[in-house]
C-alpha cells in the first residue's frame, strides 16, 4: 500500500518534539537521566525516547506549579483567555505535523489524527471564550438584615492524569478550563504517548503561558511518582481520564489531602436500536460509534442491542461495512482502521471473541489478529451472543461489536442499564416520544439521540456510576477548577 507521508516526514515530524520534562517553563532531562522508549504500534519499533521522571522531577514539578499559582490567579481573565486563543490558533496552523506525530505514536488513522487535533483544538477555543465568563452572584438574605456574596476563585494547583486513546484532547480537555479559572497544574501523559502532550506544552508556552502554569512530567513508573504528588498538601484538585480500576486507586490515594476529585472513567455503552428506527441512520451511526479510533474510546458502543424485527437485516449491513475497512499503518493511504496500542490490548479483545464464541456466539465478519507484525485486530461483528459473555460486560477497547437482540422498550432499557459502567448510551428511534422517554430512564451521563457521536467541546462530558464524576467541556468544565466563596455582610 502506498504511502502519503514519506519516512523523512516522519523523521522531521519527530525530530521537533521535545523529549525533555517541562518544569518551570524549561525543558529539562530527568533529575536521575532516566529515558523511556515510546514505540510506534503499527511495527512494535521504538521512534522516540524521553525523559524518564522520577519522584524528585515530579516533586519539582509540583514546586513550580505551587510557586507560579498566586501570580497567575492574578492575571486578568482576558489575558488568560488571549493566551487560550493564541494556542488554539498555533493548534489550528500546525495541525498536519501534530496529526502526523499522533499517528506515528497511538496508530490511527491520519484523518482520525486530524479529527482529534480540530476537537483538542477546540477545548482550547471554548475555553479562551469561558474565561471573561467566570461570575458570582448577589442576594439579599430572606430576613432582609445581611446581603450574600459569592464570587469564584481558582481552585489552586491541580493534577491531570491522561490516557493514550486521545493523546492530546483528554489534555486540552483539562488544561483550557484550568488555564480559563486560573489554576497552575502538573500534567502526567500516559507513558505510551507522551510526545502529543510534550508538543502541546511547547506550543502553550509559544502561546504566551508564564513559567510554572503547566509542567509535563513523563514516567514510567506512574504509581509511586504520583503517589508523591498526591501525598502533598499543596496540591488542591486530581482530574484523571482513564480506567475505572486505576481511577478507584486514585480516588483512595486522594482521600489522604481531600482533593478535589473528578473523573472520566471506562464505559460500556449501549446501542439501543429501536423498532421504529431509521435503520440507514442506524447503521451509519453504529460505525461511527463503534470504530470511531478502532474502537478504543471511553464512548464506543459495547453492546449493539436491536429490535428483534431489525436484528438480522442491522447485523448483516454493519458487517459488510466492517469487512470493507482497511487496516492498516495510520500514515498509509486508504487507511481507515490502525492497530491497537499494544500486544496486551489485542490479546484482550481476542479474549473476548472466543469467550463469546465458546458461549455460542457467531462471527459474522472479523475475529481474527491482522499481519505480521504491530497490533491490529480485525473489525469484527458477533451475533446472536448470549447473555453472560465477557465480551458485553466489559469495556472492549477493539473494533468489535457484538449484536443482541430484545423484545420491547422496556426491555432494552433494562439491558442496556444492566451495567456498572453510565457513560454514554445510544438510542435510535423515529419517535420523539420515545426517544425522550428512554433518555431519561438510561443511566448514564450522556445520551446520542440518532446521533454516534456526542462528543461536543461545548457540551459537558462525563459519565455516572463506575465511569466516574465531573464534567468536561460546556459551561460546566469550567466550574471543575472554581471554588465558590461566600462574603456574608452585615449592613
Ligand atoms: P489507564 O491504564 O487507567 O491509564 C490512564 C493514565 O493513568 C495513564 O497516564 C497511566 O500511566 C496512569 N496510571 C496508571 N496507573 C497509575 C497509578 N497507579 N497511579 C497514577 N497514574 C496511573 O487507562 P488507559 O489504558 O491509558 O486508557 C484507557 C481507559 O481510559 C479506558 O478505560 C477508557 O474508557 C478510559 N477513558 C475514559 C474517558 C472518559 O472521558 N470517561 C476518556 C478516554 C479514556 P501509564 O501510561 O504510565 O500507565
Amino acid at each position: 500500500m502506498s504511502s502519503v507521508v514519506t519516512p523523512d516526514r516522519e523523521t522531521a515530524v519527530l525530530g521537533r518534539v521535545p523529549t525533555g520534562l517541562f518544569l518551570a517553563g524549561r525543558w529539562r532531562p530527568a533529575a536521575a537521566g532516566g529515558v523511556m522508549p515510546v514505540e510506534d504500534p503499527s511495527t512494535g519499533e521504538r521512534i522516540a525516547e524521553v525523559a524518564d521522571a522520577d519522584v524528585a522531577d515530579a516533586r519539582s514539578a509540583l514546586d513550580a506549579a505551587v510557586a507560579a499559582q498566586g501570580a497567575w490567579a492574578a492575571t486578568a481573565p482576558r489575558d488568560r483567555g488571549e493566551i487560550l486563543r493564541r494556542a488554539f490558533e498555533l493548534v489550528t496552523a500546525r495541525a498536519e505535523d501534530l496529526a502526523l506525530l499522533m499517528t506515528l505514536e497511538m496508530g490511527k488513522a491520519l484523518a482520525e489524527s486530524r479529527a482529534e487535533i480540530a476537537y483538542a483544538a477546540e477545548f482550547l477555543r471554548w475555553f479562551s471564550e469561558e474565561a471573561v465568563r467566570i461570575s458570582g452572584r448577589w442576594s439579599v438574605a430572606p430576613n432582609g438584615a445581611t446581603r450574600l456574596l459569592t464570587m469564584k476563585q481558582p481552585v489552586g494547583p491541580c493534577l491531570f492524569i491522561t490516557p493514550w486513546n486521545f493523546p492530546m484532547a483528554m489534555g486540552t480537555r483539562k488544561i483550557g478550563p484550568a488555564v480559563a479559572a486560573g489554576c497552575t497544574m502538573v500534567v502526567k501523559p500516559a507513558s505510551a504517548t507522551p510526545l502529543s502532550m510534550l508538543a502541546l506544552a511547547g506550543i502553550m508556552a509559544e502561546a504566551g503561558l508564564p513559567d510554572g502554569v503547566l509542567n509535563v512530567v513523563t514516567t514510567s513508573r506512574s504509581g509511586p511518582v504520583m503517589r508523591e504528588v498526591l501525598g502533598d498538601p499543596r496540591l488542591r484538585k486530581l482530574s484523571f481520564t482513564g480506567s475505572t480500576e486505576v481511577g478507584r486507586t486514585l480516588v483512595e490515594a486522594s482521600a489522604a489531602q481531600l482533593l478535589r476529585v473528578s473523573m472520566e472513567l471506562g464505559g460500556n455503552a449501549p446501542f439501543i436500536v429501536l423498532a421504529d428506527a431509521d435503520l440507514d441512520a442506524a447503521v451509519d451511526g453504529a460505525m461511527l460509534a463503534k470504530m470511531r479510533n478502532m474502537g478504543e474510546a471511553c464512548t464506543a458502543a459495547n453492546r449493539f442491542l436491536v429490535h428483534e424485527s431489525l436484528a438480522e437485516e442491522f447485523t448483516g449491513r454493519l458487517a459488510e461495512r466492517m469487512a470493507a475497512l482497511v487496516v492498516g499503518r495510520g500514515v498509509e493511504d486508504g487507511v481507515d482502521v490502525g492497530p491497537l496500542i499494544d500486544a496486551a490490548s489485542r490479546e484482550k479483545v481476542a479474549g473476548l471473541v472466543s469467550d463469546a464464541v465458546d458461549r455460542g456466539a457467531t462471527v459474522v465478519t472479523g475475529g481474527t489478529p491482522v499481519g505480521q507484525r504491530g497490533y491490529f485486530y480485525a473489525p469484527t461483528v458477533l451475533a446472536d451472543v448470549p447473555p453472560g459473555s465477557r465480551v458485553l460486560a466489559e469495556e472492549i477497547f477493539g473494533p468489535v461489536a457484538p449484536v443482541t437482540t430484545f423484545g420491547t422498550d422496556d426491555e432494552a432499557i433494562a439491558l442496556a442499564n444492566r451495567s456498572e459502567f453510565g457513560l454514554v448510551c445510544y438510542v435510535y428511534t423515529r419517535d420523539l416520544s420515545r426517544a425522550v422517554h428512554t433518555a431519561e430512564a438510561l443511566e448514564s451521563g450522556m445520551v446520542g439521540v440518532n446521533q454516534g457521536v456526542v462528543s461536543n467541546p461545548a457540551a459537558p462530558f462525563g459519565g455516572v456510576k463506575h465511569s466516574g464524576f465531573g464534567r468536561e467541556g460546556g459551561a460546566e468544565g469550567i466550574e471543575e477548577y472554581l471554588e465558590v466563596k461566600y462574603v456574608g455582610m452585615a449592613l
